[in-house]
């Protein structure tokens, strides 16, 4: 990242934290890029077309630019880079809520301290619950969430909840990776959260823009921009070289956050050597308690495009899309970045077992656009010639943060995505597919198997199909 955008010398609770998103320096660049011309776009999109990223000033002048060919062309560079690098795979994961206690008054947010309601966690008995029943969905991969709450929801208890997820196993598998969306914390939480397994460190910064960050956390810890927007430093300090960042789109311009997420990458990646693995985008949606009329809403072509140009500017970088979306905006960013995707969620604390009991939502963190069953969205995924995935081998591999990396940019990670991701779809249609569902997932992976380039990995795999057809369970490159 150029040294221009860093400014030093913000104090943190205490210690000296360095600022690396300047926004005068952001707005300068925006505004700058409404000059590029088209020598400087079209520079921008080879470079990009050759799947070798874009830095900041490049990512700008692809914002700014509205010409109809220029959008065509990101469109269409976007669609190859996720074609060529994630092929038809799309990994699936399940939210799981454990607690909505929280000390923060975010404006956006349900659990916000301001809204009273029966707040509660779940005890380890309920955990289990819920997972039995994700693991009824066959989910393999969770991203746990819980609000900001010392007393009632420390660290301790979220390491709790993490061994008693990973200490269930099930007749058809178990959980095999936890994501964590907890506040940002200290260097030595993020150590005990590493020791006990953690897969990526998920935070979004919700948004960039200072103003409208202390305008919208109105009070409570996650009040301290600085505090928050360092969080991902403390976590690679603490050895969690995996972390996703995201912003929540709608809080300010959305120019100016895809660009401070893209600065916030260049600098993990000159910080620690790897950036992002994975980024959030989600939009700003209802949730009880919230006016919606307070918020400059991102409309879908913006959205697009922003999805677009951000997966030119890291073709590497996993892109997670949540259940926030409808079906048909989905749809469209699968096609243009979007690698992994939620199914099946419920946004509230103990949600899975309220719904299997048929109860209505009472208090959900947001309101879901796509309720589809996890059944049918992974169904439809296969109608659309995708193939969901319940890979979770990198981690299991210790494949991860800069190791991850160069093999994601060697090209070579996708000999062992699609085989797989193969693998784990015949496991899910043998284990909670009907027949119907087993023969479309058959086909699905008799399409694909050739399309596995090496021949030796392509035997592999094939074998190890037969064998999960016939009973065996969990096989990973
Ligand atoms: Fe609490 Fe997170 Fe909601 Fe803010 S966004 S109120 S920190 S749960
Ligand atoms: Fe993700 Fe690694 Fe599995 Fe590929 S092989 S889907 S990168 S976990």
């Amino acid at each position: 990242m150029a040294n221009s955008a860093i400014v030093s010398g913000h104090k943190a609770k205490g210690r000296q934290e360095t600022i690396f998103i300047d926004k005068e320096y952001i707005e300068g660049l925006l505004e700058t890029a409404k000059q590029a011309d088209d020598a400087v776009i079209t520079a921008a999109l080879d470079k990009a077309d050759r799947f070798e990223g874009l830095n900041h000033r490049e990512i700008a002048a692809l914002l700014a630019s509205n010409n109809p060919a220029h959008l065509e062309r990101i469109f269409a560079i976007a669609g190859k880079i996720k074609q060529h690098i994630y092929g038809n795979r799309i990994v699936m994961f399940a939210p799981l809520y454990v607690s909505d206690h929280c000390v923060n008054r975010c404006a956006y947010c349900s659990y916000n301290c301001g809204h009273s309601f029966g707040r509660r966690k779940l005890t380890q008995d309920e955990v289990r619950e819920e997972v039995r029943i994700l693991e009824a969905m066959g989910h393999k991969r969770i991203a746990m969430e819980a609000g900001e709450h010392d007393k009632e929801c420390p660290i301790d208890y979220i390491l709790e909840c993490m061994k008693t997820i990973y200490d269930m196993k099930f007749e058809n598998g178990e959980i095999r990776r936890i994501n964590v969306n907890i506040a940002a914390t200290t260097v030595e939480n993020y150590r005990k959260l590493k020791e006990t397994g953690i897969g990526t460190y998920i935070l979004f910064q919700e948004t960039y823009h200072q103003p409208a960050y202390e305008r919208v956390h109105q009070a409570g810890p996650k009040r301290d921009y600085a505090y928050h927007l360092t969080a991902f430093d403390r976590a690679q300090e603490a050895g969690i070289d995996d972390v996703g960042g995201g912003v929540l789109f709608g809080l300010a311009d959305p120019y100016f956050e895809t660009l401070a997420l893209m600065i916030h990458n260049e600098h993990l990646e000159e910080r620690f050597g790897v950036g992002f693995h994975t980024i959030s985008v989600p939009r700003l949606c209802p949730a009880p308690g919230m006016n919606m009329a307070d918020y400059a809403l991102v409309d879908d072509a913006t959205f697009e495009k922003i999805v677009a140009v951000i997966r030119l500017a890291v073709p590497f970088t996993g892109m997670i899309l949540s259940t926030r979306e409808s079906h048909e905006m989905r749809k469209k960013l699968l096609k243009i970045g979007i690698s992994q995707i939620s199914a099946g969620s419920s946004t509230e604390v103990g949600g899975y077992a309220k719904r299997e009991r048929q109860e209505k939502a009472h208090n959900p963190q947001f309101i879901v656009n796509d309720e589809r069953s996890a059944l049918s969205i992974i169904s439809e995924l296969m109608d659309d010639e995708y193939i969901p995935s319940f890979c979770t081998a990198c981690y299991r591999n210790g494949r991860t943060g800069d190791r991850f990396m160069r093999l994601a940019k060697s090209g070579d990670i996708k000999n062992v995505c699609l085989p797989n991701a193969l693998m784990t779809l015949c496991e899910y249609a043998m284990d909670y597919g009907d027949e119907p569902f087993k023969q479309k997932a058959a086909n699905a992976i008799a399409r694909e198997m050739p399309t596995i380039g090496n021949a030796k990995i392509r035997a592999k795999t094939g074998e190890n199909v037969e064998k999960i057809r016939l009973g065996q369970r969990d096989f990973f490159f």
